[in-house]
């Protein structure tokens, strides 16, 4: 590290001292875009990275609400409002017990370059809660929504910041988020929120997008080295919904995925996930609120590993999709071990900083990062604000086409932008780079 890039890292060490995934995103980043801050100077004299790397503005607010047999709760709820250098602020809600002001922090500033990168005028953004909805009812995650919404209604909105989903908010989340928007406003603002049902202004493929997303992007490095998906065997985590789409969209192309996760453990299933029955599970396990996989080997036959992680599974391809630091030296070396060819991060910052450098050494291993592979979810929100600002909505067929060309074009300009730097083939530091660029020259074109 040159001795600005250590200053700015100091300077968030010291504010942040103890919001290490916030910390830990930052270092990998800035270790990334070293070699595009030496080929031009401005971004140094204008102190750029230091508002980079910070939110532009944090919310922090208490969400009371009252359980079903009349229990008083206080959960707490977060938005970073990372950057608005490119567009309005954008990016999803977490609701999980894991949540805190330096989750939020990691994940809208992973947002914020994961926007720049779709291509669309978005900025970034992310909240959420540390609420636990594992269990609740249907009307407890009503009534938590509703609270969380008057706390944050008057610093969201369609030219302000867009919320969408994220780990424990999905479609049902978004209806009664949205809805007490609405009541409080008095307005019909379907641009405010993102991730919406089809009857009030959702998008098409907007639930399949992540995952679909990532199995795009892998097809490209698939491509690089000649190869298709065809007969490829595929390891996932999580059985949520960037699962789900992966599991879909990989079967649609001729591959298979052979593990799926949860807190319990893992499912080894050697025929795939490949029929419409088993995807339908995979929603009725994520509806059934228990945050657990164990009842997809009851139902299948298959086996399940307790307390165990996939990657113990040989594959041609991982695709860690649950959540951050999900992969450790330990797991790195049992992919390398496994022969493993191509590695796709789809969850926020899956690996642990150790881990992915032990992967990034290997010669026979294709890695990609999730600020480009992970971000087939936001770019489906992102096509949903335009249809909302068209009064329209696309069909299935052309959202899907939209995103697939766009995830084509997020790989390309990852190539494109590594080779510009002589990194050769890095598609990590080629994303990065791309756009850092971006959203640096914004900045400069608005002033301080
Ligand atoms: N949580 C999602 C992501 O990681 C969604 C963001 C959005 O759709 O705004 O990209």
């Amino acid at each position: 590290m040159n001795a600005y890039v250590r200053g700015v890292m100091q300077r968030l060490e010291t504010l942040y001292a103890n919001e290490t995934e916030y910390l830990q995103c930052v270092a990998a980043w800035l270790e990334m875009v070293e070699p595009a801050l030496e080929q031009d100077p401005r971004y140094e004299r204008l102190d750029l990275l230091s508002r980079m790397v910070e939110p532009e503005r944090m919310l922090s607010f208490q969400v009371p609400w009252i359980d079903d047999r009349g229990v008083a709760h206080t959960d707490h709820g977060y938005r970073a409002q990372f950057s608005s250098a490119i567009g309005p602020y954008k990016g999803g809600l977490r609701f999980h017990p894991s949540v805190n002001a330096g989750v939020v922090k990691f994940l809208g500033f992973e947002q914020t370059y994961k926007n720049a990168l779709s291509g669309l005028p978005i900025g970034g953004a992310a909240g959420g809660a540390d609420f636990d909805p594992r269990g609740r009812s249907d009307r407890e995650i009503m009534r938590f929504c509703q609270s969380f919404m008057i706390a944050m209604y008057r610093y969201i909105g369609a030219d302000t910041d867009v919320p969408a989903g994220d780990i424990g908010v999905g479609t049902r989340e978004i209806g009664y988020l949205y809805g007490q928007y609405k009541r409080l406003t008095g307005r019909a603002e379907s641009g405010a929120l993102t991730g919406k049902g089809l009857t009030y202004g959702g998008s098409k493929v907007r639930q399949e997008a992540a995952g679909f997303g990532a199995v795009y992007f892998l097809s490209r490095m698939l491509e690089h080295r000649k190869q298709t998906l065809e007969g490829k065997r595929i390891a996932v985590s999580g059985f949520g919904n960037m699962s789900w789409g992966v599991c879909r969209k990989a079967a649609e192309l001729g591959a298979k995925v052979v593990t799926l996760s949860g807190p319990d453990g893992y499912v080894h299933d050697p025929d795939g996930v490949c029929t419409q029955e088993k995807f339908d599970y995979m929603l009725a396990m994520r509806r059934s609120g228990k945050d657990a996989v164990a009842p997809y080997a009851e139902r299948f036959g298959v086996e399940f590993y307790a307390g165990k992680k996939p990657w113990e599974v040989p594959t041609d391809i991982v695709i860690p999709c649950a959540t951050q630091n999900e992969i450790d030296a330990e797991d790195a070396a049992r992919i390398l071990a496994n022969d493993v060819k191509y590695y796709v991060e789809a969850a926020n910052m899956p690996t642990t900083p150790e881990a992915l450098r032990l992967l990034r050494q290997s010669r026979t291993l294709l890695t990609a990062g999730s600020k480009a592979a992970g971000s087939g979810g936001v770019v489906v929100s992102a096509l949903e604000m335009v249809q909302n600002s068209l009064r329209y909505s696309w069909s299935r067929k052309e959202v899907d086409r939209r995103l697939r060309s766009t995830m084509y074009d997020i790989y390309d300009v990852s190539v494109t932008e590594a080779e510009r730097c002589g990194l050769g083939y890095d598609l990590i530091a080629g994303s990065d780079i791309a756009a850092f660029r971006k959203i640096a020259e914004a900045m400069i074109a608005q002033g301080l």
